[in-house]
């Protein structure tokens, strides 16, 4: 059996290594390191993906949700709405700008965020929900787009776990993530769903002034050469890195399509065990269903119930399977996004979440005995050792 690895970039870059190696040799060559015609290529390539008007190539998945915010125009005080379950970047960036993070809790069968937590959050001051398509599953967007319009709020989609997930609407009809908000961000980090071989990102909008703002902000707020017209920032994808993506985009549907089967397998292992919950969709199907495609499985992620979790992790390590923890602290209850505002009783779920959950390997390449290895040794676990 291969060695199990929780994102194996190696058995997936030797498979597409005869496109991607004279991809990047073309920008060697042409010598076009930084805005060469690749990085266009690649953005034309991935609106038409998308099926939305404006993709603006950035430096990383955090650039690109901070200009997003910039591009708004929010400012100091405003009080953006987002998960207490999700990476620190999304909370991060908006303290950055001076803006108010307010965290609530999340689904505790999506892990998105809760749309009665944003209700109950909203106030006057309140300028935009930031919703995390976390682990791939879609967040509820025709709810929060319908509160957004109600109360006159900006959404900002987080997608840099859900690129490529469709979202389907309440009416049957289809969107990609990251097309539905008034811009969204992603990131191409290596182990995201569709990587880079560095640091990569990009803000998506259907807006065409907004997508003017922001091809401003990434490059020094300049619309005229060096004609400064607001404070803006220095963050590029790199042609190198375009390359790369430009390469992989034709097989991001595959790649999730693996991820989606690696899942089929695994729920087909754990489904109806008493102590394990399975990722599900949230209302549209189970989540895996080739119909709707709307979960790309950026993680598979358990939730369990009555198992000594760390026990668990160290009895997969110790048989060499690696596993993650997503997440283990509550943003609310990390130092540096403390705040007086926040009462332990209005995130019962994530502070449940932060103790229950496990992510095992997922990636393209997992192959059936690794799955079977994988499998096998959590159910040992939980059935003899816990
Ligand atoms: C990875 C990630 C980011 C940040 O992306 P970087 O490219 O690493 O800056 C932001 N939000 C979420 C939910 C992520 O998973």
């Amino acid at each position: 059996m291969k060695k199990i690895q929780m994102v194996d970039l190696q058995s997936q870059y030797a498979k597409i290594k005869d496109v991607v190696d004279p991809s990047i040799a073309e920008v060697m060559e042409s010598a076009a390191f930084i805005n060469g015609p690749k990085v266009h290529q690649f953005q034309k390539n991935l609106e038409d993906y998308l099926g939305v008007k404006h993709v603006i190539p950035c430096a990383n998945g955090t650039d690109a949700l901070q200009i997003a915010m910039m591009g708004l125009g929010l400012k100091p005080g405003d009080e953006v709405i987002t998960a207490d379950f999700t990476f620190a970047a999304t909370v991060e960036v908006i303290a950055l700008l001076q803006l108010t993070p307010v965290l609530v809790d999340v689904d505790p069968v999506s892990f998105n965020i809760d749309v009665e937590a944003i209700k109950k959050a909203i106030t006057p001051k309140t300028k935009a929900i930031v919703p995390v398509h976390l682990f791939g599953l879609p967040a509820n967007m025709d709810a929060i787009m319908d509160l957004a319009k109600e109360h006159n709020l900006y959404v900002i989609e987080d997608n840099a776990q859900g690129i490529g997930a469709d979202y389907t609407h309440k009416d049957g009809t289809k969107t990609k993530t990251g097309a539905i908000g008034h811009a969204a961000s992603t990131s191409f980090f290596p182990s995201k769903n569709l990587g880079c071989y560095g640091d990569g990102g990009a803000i998506f909008t259907n807006d065409d002034d907004l997508a003017h703002t922001i091809r401003g902000i990434v490059n020094h707020g300049m619309y005229k050469r060096y004609h400064h017209d607001v404070v803006g920032v220095n963050s590029r994808l790199d042609s190198i890195q375009a390359a790369v993506l430009d390469a992989k985009l034709p097989h991001l549907d595959t790649y999730n399509a693996k991820r989606r089967d690696a899942a089929r397998k695994y729920n087909e292992a754990f489904n109806n065990h008493p102590k394990i919950t399975i990722p599900t969709g949230r209302d549209v199907c189970d989540g895996i269903c080739d119909v709707c495609d709307c979960h790309v499985f950026h993680q598979y992620t358990l939730n369990l119930k009555d198992v000594d979790r760390d026990a668990l992790v160290a009895h997969l390590q110790e048989n060499n399977i690696p596993c993650g923890v997503y997440y283990p602290i509550p943003l609310h209850r990390q130092k540096a996004y403390l705040d007086q505002r926040y009462n332990e009783s209005d995130f019962t779920v994530t502070n449940q979440l932060v103790n229950s959950v496990i992510s095992l390997p997922m990636h393209t390449e997992l192959e059936d005995d690794q799955i079977e290895f994988i499998t096998s040794t959590v159910l040992n676990f939980i059935n003899n050792k816990s």
